[in-house]
């Protein structure tokens, strides 16, 4: 997370991707434009960082130039009359390419390609790096465009937020503040479903139970049930790959979810960095990691009590509960140091009477 000026920030768009758009982008220019010297215009000051990129992969002759738009008002109070600064070239009869960072509504690109063509240019082109398709209302063909992105706000990669942000490499977008991801962390039989169910009501969440959503699958046996079942029982665990897929499914059922509790997610460190791209998607992140602290000769007698009620295979044997609890540790306990990097690992001693552990877990999560 990065703050510029009031407001904070949340990575994005890796500049791996950005860097992919650009490449093809430039691929397609090379192959449209190949000897028809074009005239490259720069829209300032968001496109620099663009403009420099498509520049160094176009393999033919070409000229490189900037513009802004200027506004003045006209002579009645609503009259505004829009001007290029700074075209200097003459484009009459030319190929031009419009470079822009972004186009969202399009009334910047209408105005530059109506005065282009008022000055007598005889093709206009129109390369974007970002595209907002939900909010664009012009009839303009775009070209050629990088990435296409929801009507979120964006910095970075030369766009700005009041004058911050354009040195950085790759796309952040604002926080959204409103929404509290928990990681419920903690052995098998730490307590994590009792106390999920108690934290979902109190705060309003979705609690997602990776656990429960393979159980509720095998019991249906559907293909991803029968898939996580011989794992299951084994006391391993299920593939990343598959798990991640699952788990971005079970998130996306709930878009307008005020937050979640990860329940037995992510458990490696490939889960975690899938957890962070997906909620960065949404311009949130993962709030905190509570852990629940237990004894690992509580957690056997605790899971052996459960397996006579349950039903669960798991549960039943002790050497499969010791294997899962070993399993954590060895594995997972590596989130630990993710989250601890990142400030966001709460302990909270798990030992207790039900309530005095939500308490616990209440007195973390109310100061996020
Ligand atoms: P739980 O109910 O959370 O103890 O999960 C029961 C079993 O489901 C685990 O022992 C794993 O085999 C599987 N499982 C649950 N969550 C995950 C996960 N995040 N990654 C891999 N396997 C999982």
């Amino acid at each position: 997370m990065i703050k510029l000026h009031d407001l904070q920030f949340v990575p994005f768009i890796a500049e791996d991707t950005i860097l992919e758009a650009i490449d093809t982008i430039g691929d397609k220019l090379n192959q449209d434009l190949a000897n028809k010297n074009p005239l490259f215009i720069g829209v300032l000051n968001g496109a620099f960082i663009f403009v420099s990129e498509i520049a160094k992969r176009f393999n033919y002759n070409c000229e490189v130039s900037f513009v802004k738009l200027a506004s003045y008002e006209g002579v009645k109070s609503t009259q505004t009359v829009k001007q290029l600064v700074g075209l200097n070239e003459d484009v009459t009869g030319r190929t031009v390419v419009v470079l822009e960072d972004i186009v969202d509504t399009g009334n910047t690109l209408e105005t530059i390609v109506t005065l282009l063509k008022n000055q007598g240019c005889s093709e206009i082109k129109i390369a974007t790096l970002f595209y907002k398709p939900e909010v664009y209302n012009k009839e303009i063909i775009l070209d050629y465009i990088g990435i296409e992105i929801p009507n979120r706000f964006i910095v970075g990669y030369g766009l700005d937020y009041n004058g911050l942000g354009r040195n950085l490499n790759e796309i952040y977008q604002l926080k959204s503040n409103n929404m509290t991801n928990l990681v419920l962390f903690g052995p098998p039989g730490a307590g994590k479903g009792t106390q999920a169910e108690v934290l979902k009501q109190k705060y309003d969440l979705v609690h997602i139970s990776t656990g429960d959503v393979f159980r509720y699958n095998i019991k249906n046996a559907t293909e991803l049930g029968t898939l996580a079942k011989s794992y299951i029982d084994k006391g391993q665990l299920v593939p990343d790959e598959v798990t991640i897929n699952m788990l971005n499914a079970e998130v996306d059922k709930t878009p307008d979810a005020k937050g979640f509790i990860f329940d037995g997610f992510p458990r490696t460190e490939a889960q975690a960095d899938s957890l962070s791209e997906l909620l960065s998607s949404k311009g949130v992140e993962v709030s905190a990691m509570v852990a629940l602290e237990v004894e690992d000769e509580i957690l056997v007698k605790r899971l052996l009590q459960r397996g006579e009620t349950s039903g669960r295979a798991d549960d039943a044997d002790e050497d499969v509960i010791r294997n899962r609890i070993k399993v954590y540790y060895d594995e997972t306990a590596i989130l630990k140091n993710y989250y601890q990097k990142q400030d966001k690992y709460f302990g909270v001693d798990g030992v207790g009477a039900i309530d005095e552990i939500t308490e616990r877990l209440s007195a973390v999560i109310d100061k996020l």
